[in-house]
């Protein structure tokens, strides 16, 4: 091994050790200039022949890997190969080099890009979408030409420690997490949506390290504590032997809670605890949930270029019911918009999109996206038993608003005669402080309600989800959060309709045996919290967790609640393992 070792540190948001080989995902090219050449043309030539047939063998891998996934984004590439084959552009990229002498990757920059313009103005929506393609296939053979690592996630090797700067959605749609060891970024925190994929899928993951991209070197052996939220590269062998007995004792805990993975949470002194899942991919798993208490819709979207159909949507609904083999879905609907983009939905850059356009006030605006998705909900809900929930409700304005608009969509289905759940329950997330605070007035009106913790916090404490730089603010703790979901539990109570909380504190153990006492029966996470979270809950009475509760809400700083948190943990009546 050459160099020193490394040591560099994070968030810990996902559990366990790993060990592996970096890769660091570095999208973006550096800008192409439209550099000319004196001497002949042949090795420019001979150079663009070559990144055509490395494009075209890399395009293939993914489309073999896709399929061998049943992954229907493979289409996107089976596509996309035909494009790299197209005679006209070939033609063009020639003459660009022989005639007007320019570089390969500037003739490549110059076609491209026209062909991806002529493209983008057409008025056919699925024709204009091919723009894209264009320009995705002229980054790889530009990537090619320049002698710079593909940036394709679902070619990684396995053992693969995944280095970025932060990951979207729409990169991690194409992921093989099987080959993923572990994930570092440089941004991001418990809530991200980097943390949320990884603690689904169970991979080891640090988020938030500083300069990570610039100190990790590539392809080098590199080891993950995703407990203390350090990464080591090329850690020494007295580190390895250490962090082989922590990942060995780490399993053994995690084997021991597995057996209460498929039981029923109750406390000690027999409350049940509703368990439910939160569920966004393919390959999600519902068998060890009660219900499903949040589906992310969003993830439909991720890997099109075109926006999916009603009859699209209506089938990915209904294999999720059918998945859900009569346990009750929780159908969110659209929620992009904030640190959510999808290639499908262009949309304009804002400056605070946090504060922005986004979830419910981007569909309200477009009314036939959201019309179309209300549509094949209410269609999928004749399946099986379901509940739509609006995401960032502000307002019972836009709570009305979203349910008009549903009740418009259903006098549509009965028009047509198309059969749906007439009494669907319509309820909303409470994730902006502004409907928190009109909670009682709320549970008069909606039939049911999710608390999304992860943007409620952000929003009570002014401070951005994903920005590292604030992440000391950003308090899940803060008696603040805690006086804020005790209010909205007791409304909900006193209004006899059921609420629960989906955002990632219902699934950090810390935080249960508190969310119990503060009144919660129903709390839903990733299906890889399940196994812990009900050990957890099997560990304590309600009586306990009450006083814990109003213990913790007499705390003035989150300090004193984090510090009192522990102070119970250690007593060795929170965790039962
Ligand atoms: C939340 O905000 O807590 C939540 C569950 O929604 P998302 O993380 O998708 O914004
Ligand atoms: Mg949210």
């Amino acid at each position: 091994m050459d160099g020193a070792s490394i040591r560099l540190t994070g968030i810990a948001v996902s559990g366990g050790i790993a060990f592996g080989h970096t890769f660091l995902y570095h999208p973006e090219l550096p800008e192409i200039r439209c550099d000319r050449f004196e001497t002949p043309p042949e090795p420019h030539i001979a150079a663009y022949e070559h990144s055509l047939h490395a494009a075209a063998e890399q395009l293939s891998g993914i489309c073999r890997s896709l399929q061998a996934r049943g992954r229907d984004a493979a289409q996107i590439f089976a596509a996309q190969l035909e494009i790299l084959q197209d005679e006209e552009m070939d033609i063009c990229v020639r003459g660009a080099i022989a005639e007007e002498r320019l570089t390969a990757a500037a003739a490549v920059e110059q076609v491209y890009e026209q062909f991806a313009q002529l493209l983008a103005q057409t008025a056919d929506p699925l024709i204009a979408a091919r723009a894209a393609d264009i320009r995705d296939i002229k980054l790889r053979l530009q990537r090619v030409l320049l002698g710079l690592e593909s940036a394709d996630l679902s070619l990684l090797p396995p053992g693969t420690v995944l280095v970025a700067r932060d990951l979207f959605p729409s990169d991690t749609a194409l992921l093989d997490p099987s080959c993923i060891a572990a994930i570092v970024t440089e941004l991001g925190n418990q809530t991200s949506h980097t943390a949320i994929l990884a603690k689904g899928l169970g991979i080891p993951a640090v988020l938030a390290v500083r300069g990570a991209m610039e100190a990790i070197p590539p392809h080098t052996v590199c080891a993950v504590d995703a407990l203390s939220g350090e990464v080591f590269c090329r850690p020494e062998e007295a580190l390895c032997v250490h962090l082989r007995s922590k990942q060995a004792s780490f399993q053994e805990d995690a084997l021991r809670q597995q057996k209460y993975r498929y039981r029923q949470a109750v406390t000690t002194d027999g409350v049940p605890i509703e368990i439910g899942v939160n569920i966004g991919g393919q390959n999600d798993d519902l068998a060890s949930c009660d219900y499903c208490g949040l589906f992310r819709t969003e993830f439909l979207f991720l890997d099109r270029q075109i926006l999916p159909d009603e009859q699209t949507q209506f089938a990915e609904y209904c294999r999720v019911v059918e998945q859900a083999d009569g346990k009750l879905v929780t159908l969110r609907t659209l929620d992009i918009g904030g640190d959510k983009s999808v290639p499908c939905l262009p949309l304009p850059k804002e400056d605070n999109p946090f504060l922005g356009c986004r979830a419910l006030r981007l569909t309200l605006n477009r009314r036939e996206l959201f019309r179309s998705q209300l549509r094949a909900a209410l269609r999928a809900s004749a399946y099986g038993p379901m509940q739509i929930l609006y995401p960032m409700v502000g307002s019972l304005t836009d709570f009305r608003r979203a349910k008009a608009l549903t009740r418009e969509v259903m006098r549509e289905l009965d028009t047509e005669g198309v059969p749906y759940r007439r009494d669907i329950p319509l309820g909303i997330m409470i994730e902006i402080p502004s409907i928190a605070l009109l909670a009682d007035m709320a549970a008069d009106e909606v039939d049911f309600a999710s608390i999304g913790t992860n943007d409620l916090c952000q929003y009570l404490c002014a401070a951005d989800r994903l920005n590292p730089a604030v992440a000391e603010y950003y308090e899940t703790f803060s008696p603040a959060v805690l006086r804020c979901l005790r209010e909205i539990c007791r409304a909900f109570d006193r209004a006899g309709k059921p609420v629960s909380i989906c955002g990632e504190m219902a699934g950090d153990t810390r935080a249960v045996k508190l969310l119990v006492g503060l009144g919660y029966r129903r709390l839903s996470m990733s299906s890889g919290q399940h196994a812990a979270v009900k050990a957890a809950i099997c560990g304590f009475s309600l009586e306990e967790a009450r006083v814990l509760a109003e213990k913790a809400l007499a705390c003035r700083t989150q300090e004193e609640v984090l510090r009192l948190l522990d102070e119970d943990r250690s007593c060795g009546s929170a965790l039962l393992v």
